[in-house]
């Protein structure tokens, strides 16, 4: 019996167990599949049959959730599922010699299963691990700063079957990397005191607390005002550290606003799902000050009359559920969270935390939301928006974790205060994830308005030709711009800076985004399904030197069509990288552009070669013929 075979009736158990513990509900669908496969290894078509029975969901529905999502399988899959990070950062750190090293020592083939069940090793997209990698994903636990004695005795455990929970604590030490610190990570917080800020702040005239009954309906009088709350956030002229920087004020005042139905609740989510390729600043925030970000929740749930919160955690970031759960449970215990919050009767909110399955389109919030319910993550037609309907059709405010940690500051120490940080348009501070060509990567906290430049001399890099902001979605900026500035009125970022110096071909790196993307497209629209497949063949192809003006012209056309016609950001963004780097660093493009007209991708004549070798014939008949005659 292979290792990650079991019985259906021990199957059934497993299900049986995780579905009572999410009470029977289908929308923790995503929960239910990952808690069932990380005891069993793998959604066998028993777990499935199961689920259908106790969830009453139709087996198709289950199986299109599990589908979905990259971190579920439906085949087997090895005990110990291993997953190298494939960002093109860790690419340049060697991946994929480490990969290979690996499969070489276990005898396994890339994308395969071992014969003995026993293991497997993939690839995934960007762990969000860019300063310390290589890395790699264990069963989903991180270990990153791979080397080659690493990867030894990796492969060492592996084949002795030692179980994870035996291997090396110090395999699975992340760093903070914290290289500048400013207001948000030299933070001196002490839990609760944001919260008695705010309520100790006099109500607005706007939205006073003085005729509302509770914390769903605003505060009793006297004891400050969420209408207050609000207006320090619209005063910091706080905006979304997501990347789209919508202005946090105006959605919690949207939300706050939306009608509530009978036995609705309105909702605050907290989007963790940095999945941008080069992010990793959430990681930092969420493993060095959770509170921060808790608070951060609360205070919004003050502001706008929720009573329900959810952390969206990436799947990659598995490995702080824990943690990050015993710091919920220690807050509910400190009267932070849960009912009656600080004391006050009818004060109630508490967060639960979901986990993500490898999806990058979650981050995009209306998907992230259709996967909270457990669904696939599909991005929604808007409007409606989620501030009206949201989370189960309730109105519900979506902030990045980054935005949570600022909230609790200005709960803090006012409004104002924070708008004098930064510059007029970009108030506050903001977390670049530094990784690349530099000596000091990390996290660096900078005041809105740093110059590209000053960020590339802190942290280090030498010839940069190139810096990434904000991901492969992003801007590729060259030499001649290193002046421009981190800001919304001129680089709006996410937070990824990935640094490229001169040895880099910039085609490879646009190649290793436009891969990305087209292994991300959910799949919902055609533009965006169709369209980044077909940018990925043509990007191969000018790898593979076959490539034609020709292809310029039709990854142009594309471009059109995404931007056009595609659902979401997903679509719209594809092209960014290849537009950016044609126009940058296009020679890098001229050189594999052997052929002045028109080639076809498919080198039917080169597709024949291991028939050639099979049949140890080279002479001119085994090859194509030309049309003038000769081989091809
Ligand atoms: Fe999905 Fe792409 Fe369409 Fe977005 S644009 S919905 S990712 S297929």
């Amino acid at each position: 019996m292979a290792l990650n075979d079991m019985h259906a009736e021990a199957v059934a158990g497993v299900v049986d167990r995780v579905v009572a513990r999410y009470h029977r509900d289908p929308t923790c669908m995503v929960q239910i599949l990952r808690e069932v496969q990380e005891v069993c290894d793998w959604i066998s078509p028993e777990a499935i049959d199961r689920m259908q029975v106790t969830l009453g969901v139709p087996r198709t529905k289950i199986e299109g959730v599990a589908g979905f999502y990259s971190f579920f399988y439906t085949e087997p899959r090895g005990k110990y599922r291993v997953l190298f990070s494939d960002n093109i950062t860790d690419r340049m750190l060697g991946s994929k010699a480490m990969m290979d090293r690996l499969c070489n020592s276990l005898w396994v083939e890339r994308g395969k299963v071992s014969e003995d069940g026993l293991v497997s090793v993939a690839q995934t997209a960007c762990t969000g691990m860019c300063d310390q990698g290589p890395a790699l994903l264990i069963n989903n636990y991180a270990i990153a700063g791979l080397t080659a004695e690493r990867i030894d005795e990796i492969a060492e455990l592996i084949r002795g079957k030692v179980p994870l929970a035996e291997w090396p604590p110090a395999y699975f030490k992340t760093e903070d990397n914290i290289r500048r610190a400013d207001i948000l990570l030299n933070a001196d917080f002490k839990p609760g005191e944001a919260l008695l800020a705010a309520r100790a702040r006099a109500p607005s005239d706007g939205l006073n607390s003085s005729n509302m009954r509770s914390w769903r309906e605003g505060l009793p009088s006297g004891i400050g005002g969420p209408g207050a709350t609000l207006d320090e956030i619209k005063r910091a002229n706080l905006r979304g550290r997501g990347g789209a920087g919508f202005t946090t004020g105006l959605k919690w005042e949207a939300c706050r606003n939306a009608p509530l139905k009978a036995g609705a609740q309105r909702i605050v989510v907290c989007n963790a799902d940095e999945g941008e390729p080069g992010t990793f600043k959430d990681r930092v925030l969420l493993s060095r000050n959770p509170d921060l970000v808790f608070e951060g929740m609360t205070v919004a749930a003050y502001a706008v009359g929720a009573t329900r919160g959810f952390v969206y955690l990436r799947g990659e970031y598995r490995y702080m559920l824990d943690h990050l759960n015993a710091v919920l449970a220690h807050r509910r215990r400190e009267k932070l969270l849960g009912k009656d919050i600080l004391g006050l009767p009818g004060a109630d909110f508490d967060i639960e935390i979901h986990v993500g399955a490898g999806a990058y389109v979650c981050g995009e919030e209306s998907a992230l939301i259709e996967s909270l319910e457990g669904k696939r993550g599909t991005p929604r037609n808007r409007p409606p928006f989620p501030v009206t309907n949201g989370y189960l059709d309730q109105p519900t405010i979506v902030n990045n974790v980054e935005t949570f940690a600022a909230a609790a500051l200005i709960a803090l120490n006012g409004g104002d205060w924070y708008a004098a940080i930064g510059t007029k348009h970009s108030a506050g501070t903001k977390l670049l994830s530094v990784s690349g060509d530099c000596e000091r990567p990390g996290i660096y906290e900078y005041p809105f308005g740093v110059s590209v430049r000053q960020v590339l001399e802190d942290c280090g890099a030498r010839d940069t030709q190139a810096v990434q902001v904000s991901g492969p979605s992003g801007i590729c900026i060259a030499e001649q711009e290193f002046d421009r500035i981190i800001g919304f009125e001129d680089i709006p970022t996410a937070g990824a800076f990935t640094v490229f110096n001169n040895t880099r071909d910039m085609f490879e790196v646009a190649r290793n985004y436009v891969h990305f993307f087209q292994h991300e497209s959910c799949g919902f629209c055609t533009p965006c399904r169709v369209g980044t497949s077909l940018l990925k063949n043509l990007m191969d192809k000018l790898h593979n030197g076959v490539g034609s003006p020709y292809d310029f012209a039709e990854i142009e056309k594309l471009n059109q069509l995404l931007q056009s016609m595609s659902h979401c950001g997903l679509g719209h963004t594809a092209c960014n990288p290849v537009l950016d780097t044609i126009e940058r660093f296009r020679p890098a493009y001229e050189r594999r552009m052997a052929q002045k007209d028109f080639t076809p991708a498919f080198d039917l004549d080169r597709a024949l070669s291991s028939a050639r070798q099979m049949t140890g014939r080279d002479d001119a008949g085994a090859h194509l013929a030309t049309e003038h005659g000769g081989q091809s």
